[in-house]
């Protein structure tokens, strides 16, 4: 069991390796471990598992740290141990397979996957130790094992999936180096493990099967194996495992279309578990304060963008206008606008900013709601041109025109009155005779609400929109639906 809050020798780990963009499961299995080293007033450490030097980028490390900074996990966080680096512990590594040999723990073995399969007539079998008593010694490519043991059995402690047993006569002799000598991931996760003093490993399900070898190796290296808790498999909507190639995985994919760093926490942290209380959207605090391991479901948790994206807007919803303003500044700007720089008007975008504030659920949604204020002509978007300039449109717009034109107070409720008006002439209810108006002016069927803009817009503009169309409907007339 995990001790009670307070006592701070809980030390944690996230240790991912810099293959890649980062994932969301990483994300969710570096939080998970935060969460209890904060709920438990411990340490989270960070290794980054750079030993393959085939796959590793300095790039990937680089987005490991920004990745977990803009989830809040920053390197400067008393709570926060590390950067550690595998690769310069490779001398422990080392160290560590020269004291399995001389315990009599570990053997030389000149075998090939062939002679292997040659013998136990199948390339699946695990290794049949045909070498462990032929006391080889090292030469260039024989790699070293682990002799496990024939007996008995190794149970794992996981706060998860219960505590499950391993016959050790089912664990094959494994390798810990390899021909030229440099130890394999499995033992250099656990000596770094021990080196660091962790004592909960937390993390993903693909692991589970690496647990009884590591375990038996903590323990022939003389030391109490860790806690461990293995996360749900995090799947798609299809059930299927999340993967790079099928799925959207990267952090950074998320952030850069406009999701909240503390939205995508906090649906991280749904991510196998529940805060209680048919409680979900709660801040980090509370969910630190909620969050147990043990209580982390064993079964496969669905990563749904639909109901990330939900919790994404009711984030958005709760920020001050202030905040909104800011977090939406990076897409109102060129590269990600549709409109030059120069072109942009604070003062307009506030006026509206709060409607907008109300409507999108990604950041990113913000600019197709305003890009009318600021492009010299609206977006021409010829589905919604077609579903709103039916036969009639031309004239009900040509009155509007002119009533508009008339209008004294420039402001949403005149505006929406006139529009009323000239509808009910037109024997069209507001919703319908708004729709060439809004089309006319901003380009699309749905927006922001239409007199609020037309008021920001203002007359001059609104008035030159509605000529505009007009012309093109002269030139184009609306065809009557085919009979
Ligand atoms: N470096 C391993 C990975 O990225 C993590 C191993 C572990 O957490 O023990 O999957």
């Amino acid at each position: 069991m995990i001790p009670a809050p307070g006592s701070s020798d809980v030390r944690v780990r996230f240790a991912p390796s810099p293959t890649g963009m980062f994932h969301v499961g990483g994300g969710r299995s570096a939080l998970f471990n935060w969460a209890v080293a904060k709920h438990q007033g411990g340490t989270f450490v960070l290794r980054i598992e750079d030993t393959d030097a085939a796959r590793n980028k300095p790039e990937w490390t680089d987005g490991i740290l920004s990745a977990l900074a803009a989830l809040g996990m920053h390197a400067d966080d008393p709570t926060f141990e590390g950067p550690y680096f595998q690769s310069a512990n490779v001398d422990k590594h080392r160290e560590a397979t020269g004291r399995l040999l001389d315990a009599g723990r570990a053997y030389y073995c000149d075998c090939t996957r062939d002679d292997v399969a040659a013998r136990t007539g199948s390339q699946q079998s695990g290794y049949d130790g045909h070498c462990r008593d032929r006391g080889l010694t090292y030469e260039s490519g024989r790699a070293l094992r682990f002799r496990t043991p024939d007996e008995g059995e190794t149970q794992v402690v996981d706060l998860i999936r219960g505590n499950p047993v391993f016959p050790n006569a089912s664990i094959e002799d494994f390798i810990v180096a390899r021909g030229d000598g440099s130890p394999v991931f499995l033992l250099a996760n656990v000596v770094d493990d021990l080196d660091e003093g962790i004592t909960h490993v937390i993390r993903g399900e693909e692991h589970l099967s690496n647990t009884p070898k590591q375990q038996l190796l903590w323990e022939a290296l003389g030391a109490t194996p860790p806690v461990w808790a293995h996360l749900p498999v995090i799947v798609n909507e299809k059930r299927q495992k999340l993967s790079k190639r099928r799925d959207k995985v990267a952090l950074e994919d998320y952030l850069a279309e406009g999701y909240l760093p503390d939205a995508l926490v906090n649906y991280l942290m749904l991510l196998g578990w529940a805060p209680g209380n048919d409680e979900e959207i709660l801040p980090f605090d509370e969910l630190v304060e909620r969050f147990r391991v043990e209580d982390v479901n064993s079964a496969s948790a669905f990563f749904d963008v639909k109901k990330l994206l939900a919790f994404n807007g009711e984030y958005i919803r709760a920020m001050s206008v202030e905040d909104f303003v800011s977090a939406v500044d990076p897409w109102l700007r060129a590269p990600h606008a549709l409109w030059r720089p120069e072109q942009f008007d604070p003062a307009a975008f506030a006026a509206v900013a709060p409607l907008a504030q109300s409507r999108v659920a990604l950041l990113a949604d913000i600019t197709d709601n305003v890009d009318f204020l600021f492009l010299d002509e609206p977006v021409r978007d010829e589905r919604s041109w077609a579903k709103a300039m039916k036969p009639g449109a031309p004239e009900l717009l040509a009155d509007a025109r002119a009533a508009l034109a008339d209008l004294g107070d420039w402001s949403a409720e005149p505006l929406k009155e006139t529009v009323l008006v000239v509808g009910e002439k037109h024997g069209l209810k507001l919703g319908k005779a708004q729709a060439p108006v809004r089309v006319a002016v901003t380009g699309r069927t749905i927006g922001l609400p239409l007199f609020e803009s037309l008021e920001v817009l203002g007359r001059e503009r609104t008035l030159a929109r509605v000529d505009a169309a007009l012309a093109r409907l002269a030139q184009d007339p609306p065809q009557a639906p085919a009979q």
